[in-house]
């Protein structure tokens, strides 16, 4: 017996788990992400796991983002006392991550109490501190292209995904007395072709399954550079002295902005127009790049040279404290700040949102992929108010999103990706994606590639022996 059970990105975009079981019954806990978006979702993090917790041995990790690690310290707090693996960028980046989610559950737990909001009473954080502490003690490393023997007969390896600092591509091997060994490979969130700084992702290792990300399944990214389309926005910013907000995930987005800035900046093509980051995560993930210069493709001399860091320009400021932050509210434009979460779901952009929706000065640019019912999608989607804080807000404020600056792969390059593999796998289940794009993500790999492909729902467990 070997199983996949699908506990979470299965017709959605969040919650990433997938749990591999073994005849011993112990197994492997590939992603332990958090549910995020509609409520019907996140109310999905409180419920136990429909498997025993002491039925883990390991989790293995793709990647930092919280909707692939978020849901570690509740593990953590429920009783698992296993080991988690990721790579070192995705340990220092982890940390980061899950250390702002447990200070977020907590702060949201307050505030909630303070303004009375919560359906529940007294509102309670999904985890704490405490918690987040217990589960970082239990991270081990392991570097890509390096086989991590697990037991006997299960072992992972891990490829470069090109997604954000430390990401990867899994490729789990189980050996059997009785037959030969299956492989299933993890995608992970797949990166870009041409990613703005990062090492493009590696061509996919031959497996007999495949468990592929679908978000984009449906899209073709804009063919125009993100730094030109971000121009065009910054040109408009600047003519009406407007403010711009840009709700952007803390972890490569933010300097992905500031990396095409700066880039405009020093060929003075716009002014060094004030720029606020007001995220003391993206703040210290910035720092990252100079300890990962192997991840990207800037090297350590210009990152440590003022005049030549890619990552920095003199007009541009890290907001740490909460103080500068409020401070924030009067700015006059032209200025642009960049803050998290980049779907407008928490953390300090509410508060900016919040005191600036109904300005008809200010420019929202939402960056990323927005799932359904965020408050980033209801902008998008051309929302008249929005509810923050239990209050509702008129939106006078003009809404963008860049369309060419995700961190994840269209169907084109999927397919590409896809297209890579030496041979055909016995099935691809696609995950990570909600259920129009993969879908039509379905449709394309059975016309171009002829492969059985898979829709997996919640919970799901399919026996890869049985295949
Ligand atoms: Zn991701």
């Amino acid at each position: 017996m070997f199983t996949i059970q699908f506990l979470g990105a299965a017709g959605q975009v969040t919650g990433s788990k997938y749990f591999l079981r073994t005849a011993t019954h112990r197994g492997l806990l590939i992603d332990c992400g958090l549910f995020q978006g509609p409520r019907p979702l996140r109310e999905m993090n409180w419920r136990p796991l429909p498997i025993q917790l002491s039925d883990i041995a390991n989790v293995v990790l793709t990647h930092a983002h919280l909707d692939h690690t978020g849901f570690l310290p509740r593990l953590v707090n429920a009783g698992f006392a296993g080991q988690i693996w990721c790579t070192p960028a995705s340990l220092d980046v982890s940390s980061y991550v899950v250390r702002d989610s447990g200070h977020l559950q907590e702060e949201e737990a307050q505030h909630a109490n303070k303004h009375n909001y919560s359906r529940h009473k007294p509102a309670l954080p999904l985890y704490t501190s405490v918690d987040v502490e217990k589960t970082l003690g239990l991270f081990h490393v392991q570097e890509r292209h390096s086989k991590k023997i697990l037991s006997d007969s299960i072992s992972f390896e891990y490829s470069n995904a090109g997604h954000i600092l430390g990401s990867c591509s899994i490729l789990v091997e189980k050996r059997f007395d009785d037959r030969a060994p299956i492989k299933i490979l993890f995608s992970g969130d797949i990166g870009r072709a041409k990613p703005i700084y990062l090492k493009p992702k590696e061509a996919p290792p031959q497996a007999d399954f495949i468990v592929c990300e679908s978000t984009y399944g449906d899209k073709i990214h804009h063919a125009i550079e993100p730094t030109e389309e971000l121009y065009n926005i910054v040109k408009e910013v600047l003519a009406s002295k407007s403010v711009l907000l840009i709700p952007a995930f803390a972890v490569d987005r933010a300097q992905e902005l500031i990396f095409c800035l700066n880039a405009l900046i020093r060929e003075g093509r716009i002014p060094a127009i004030p720029t606020y980051v007001d995220s003391p995560m993206a703040a210290s993930v910035t720092a990252l790049y100079e300890k990962y210069a192997d991840e990207h493709t800037m090297s350590c001399e210009e990152l440590q040279e003022p005049d030549k860091n890619p990552l920095s320009f003199s007009s541009l400021k890290f907001t740490q404290t909460v103080e500068d932050s409020k401070g924030l509210n009067d700015l006059k434009g032209p200025a642009i700040i960049i803050s998290a979460s980049g779907m407008a779901t928490g953390g300090r952009i509410m508060h900016h949102l919040s005191n600036r929706l109904s300005r008809s000065d200010t420019t929202v640019l939402f960056t990323g992929y927005q799932a359904e019912e965020t408050l980033g999608r209801e902008l998008i989607d051309g929302a008249k108010t929005a509810v923050i804080f239990g209050e509702r807000i008129p939106v006078a404020a003009r809404i963008l999103t860049l369309t060419n600056f995700s961190a994840h792969a269209d169907q084109r390059e999927i397919m590409d990706w896809l297209k890579q593999m030496p041979s055909a796998p016995k099935k691809i289940f696609l995950t990570h994606g909600e259920d129009g794009p993969r879908t039509v993500l379905k449709g394309v790999i059975e016309k171009e590639l002829g492969w059985n492909v898979v829709l997996p729902k919640l919970n799901d467990i399919v026996d890869l022996t049985a295949l």
